[in-house]
């Protein structure tokens, strides 16, 4: 699927502009001299690399190849992005009635008769040009580059046996920004690409960078020389899973934790998402969608942490007490109770804060589940192991890049003390040269460690709104519901809704990622039109098996194949509802209170407030 929405269009790289000009001018080249280039979708053979191949008239070169395991380099094209044919790496030989061409693949469409030649000397060596020419202003200190080994620009530098760039351009040097609490910005290592805009403007809507200045001194950077932290950025790293160079990393903070672990006196405690274990085994070569929770408590033990919990169980207790606070609102009779929106999404928080500051009473007052798990780890956990909070180190695993900036919220103080993504724990696994793959399984530890199927779904689109449904489902119609699988709202569209019947309420739900989505659903509330009366907004493409501190690439291919591995966990579990787990009903009784308590309320819930941006 590729997004069509051009808000800031006038502003992309004018570099990008003239090359993707050019490029469709050979295609109207083609197209007069020919005839050949179909408007209407149809099928068209082709031959491709000597072998004839049918194909779609609407596919592009570069999917055709991709599908006939021919992959073709590609820098500036990202799943779901505008094509721009700017980086020029993907280009091939064309020949039609006899005339050869090179032309880039990700903008070239098939003709009937095309004869195309993805790997001639002719194409290798304008690859290698065009890449020489990226690399001649860019920092070259690959070894201590936070992307090594993972960048795409190094990894086809190595491919085309690039040694040395016989451009000698001259290299600008600007300082890093590092104000984010979230995302590190290097100009030097960036390429001017474009995906980190088009994602953070096209997609999210959030326009927090953009091109600045022209020619060798053009930087991405937000509008008017400010910093990350001062931009209208939150924190939703989604350009840092689109950048495909070391300039757009996470924030780290490793070192700051294994200087923890390395101090007398402190117990370390970690706590991990719902949707590491569907993702971390891929920083390790495994194949995406293996489900390596055993391999991850495993390893946090070997790194050093005392205990390590399951914030699976932070989001069972999540949904008990959104759903005491849906029904609540749905059977209140105030109309600007509804529509109720989820709050497990720091970066939707954030950009509710900023661009619709006048709605947040649609906000559901929960915290998070990181949170959630946060503050009973240094309350509840701590009072149970008769502890000081402050001698207790908790390190959260997030998919998450925004989480670092939640952690620092101040409503949350004293509570997590730092966050690792997903990337992140997999670089600290390695620095301590633990064989991930062949290690064996640990399990969580007790009392904060037991979950259920519908914590573990938290970590795809439209999971927290189907364990939040089997709650609220269950309680509203006062039964143990067996139909629970809400499959409507599985799935990658970014917006899917449903209208349910339940004990004599018609429901409208809405489940939206992406904050492009988000934004509509907004524009809906704010003028009075929503018909919605629960939604789910999660930022990242896919929710957070997509999140910005997730292993990349991305794309939906490798994302569905993430949620499944979720699912699969959901549907072996023995218990699927939340408000069924054992953990949860003795921490109510044990310490909490009634769900929605007024202990519940000061420990589980928080308060959401106009955030400014420059
Ligand atoms: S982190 Fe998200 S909001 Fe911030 S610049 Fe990147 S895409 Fe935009
Ligand atoms: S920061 Fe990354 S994604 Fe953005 S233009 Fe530079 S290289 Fe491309
Ligand atoms: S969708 Fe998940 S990973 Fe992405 S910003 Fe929200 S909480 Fe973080």
């Amino acid at each position: 699927m590729e997004e069509k929405h051009n808000h800031k269009k006038e502003e992309v790289h004018s570099h990008s502009e003239h090359t993707h000009e050019q490029t469709h001018e050979h295609n109207h080249e083609l197209h007069e001299h020919y005839g050949h280039i179909n408007n209407a979708e149809h099928k068209v053979k082709i031959i491709l690399n000597g072998k004839e191949v049918l194909c779609s008239s609407d596919e592009y070169l570069i999917d055709i190849a991709k599908r006939e395991n021919i992959e073709i380099p590609r820098l500036c094209l990202y799943d779901r992005l505008e094509r721009t044919a700017n980086c020029r790496l993907c280009i091939v030989e064309v020949e039609l009635n006899g005339k050869k061409r090179i032309m880039t693949s990700c903008s070239t469409k098939p003709a009937v008769g095309m004869i195309v030649s993805t790997h001639t000397s002719k194409v290798l060596e304008h690859r290698r040009i065009n890449l020489e020419l990226l690399l001649a202003n860019h920092d070259l200190n690959c070894p201590i580059c936070p992307k090594n080994l993972h960048c795409d620009l190094q990894k086809y530098s190595s491919d085309l046996m690039i040694k040395d760039t016989r451009f000698n351009g001259v290299r600008r040097i600007t300082p890093v920004d590092e104000s984010s609490r979230s995302i590190r910005r290097d100009d030097n290592r960036c390429i001017l690409c474009g995906r980190c805009i088009k994602m953070c403007n096209d997609i999210q809507t959030v326009n927090a960078i953009q091109q600045n200045f022209r020619g060798f001194n053009t930087v991405i950077t937000p509008p008017l020389g400010h910093t990350m932290a001062e931009s209208a950025c939150v924190n939703c790293g989604q350009c840092v899973i689109a950048c495909p160079t070391g300039a757009l990393t996470e924030k780290s903070d490793i070192q700051h934790v294994i200087d923890a672990l390395n101090t007398p006196g402190k117990i370390l405690i970690a706590q991990t998402a719902p949707s590491i274990r569907a993702t971390l085994g891929e920083c390790f070569g495994m194949d995406p969608g293996q489900n390596v929770t055993g391999k991850m408590v495993n390893a946090l033990r070997m790194i050093g942490f005392h205990k390590v919990f399951d914030t699976d169980l932070g989001a069972d207790i999540t949904i008990v007490e959104e759903a005491t606070e849906f029904i609540k609102r749905l059977t209140s009779g105030k109309p600007n109770d509804l529509p109720m929106i989820t709050t497990c999404c720091p970066a939707w928080i954030k950009f509710g804060e900023q661009f619709y500051f006048d709605q947040l009473n649609h906000m559901s007052t929960c915290r998070s589940p990181q949170a959630i798990m946060a503050s009973l780890i240094k309350t509840y956990y701590a009072n149970s192991i008769q502890k000081d909070p402050k001698d207790i180190v908790l390190v959260d695993i997030m998919p998450c890049t925004a989480k670092k900036f939640e952690i620092c919220r101040p409503e949350f103080k004293n509570e997590a003390d730092f966050v690792l993504t997903t990337v992140e724990l997999a670089k600290l696994i390695k620095e301590m040269n633990i064989d991930f793959v062949n290690i064996g399984n640990s399990d969580f530890d007790n009392p904060l460690g037991e979950s259920t199927g519908a914590g573990a779904i938290f970590g795809h689109t439209g999971g927290v709104m189907e364990a939040a449904l089997r709650t609220a489902a269950d309680w509203l119609e006062k039964k143990d519901l067996q139909n629970i699988d809400y499959k409507e709202i599985r799935g990658m569209d970014t917006l899917k809704e449903a209208t349910l019947e339940i004990a004599g309420h018609k429901i409208n739900i809405a489940v939206a990622h992406t904050l492009g989505e988000a934004r509509k659903l907004m524009e809906e509330i704010k003028t009075g039109k929503s018909k919605y009366h629960f939604i789910e907004i999660m930022a990242c493409y896919g929710g957070c098996i997509g999140g910005g501190g997730q292993p990349a690439p991305c794309t939906a291919e490798i994302l569905k194949k993430r949620t499944s591995a979720l699912i699969k966990e959901d549907e072996h579990k023995d218990l699927r509802k939340s408000h069924k787990n054992p953990a949860v009903i003795q921490l109510y009784k044990e310490y909490l209170g009634e769900y929605g308590s007024e202990r519940a309320h000061r420990l589980l819930h928080t308060s959401y407030y106009p955030q400014e941006y420059k």
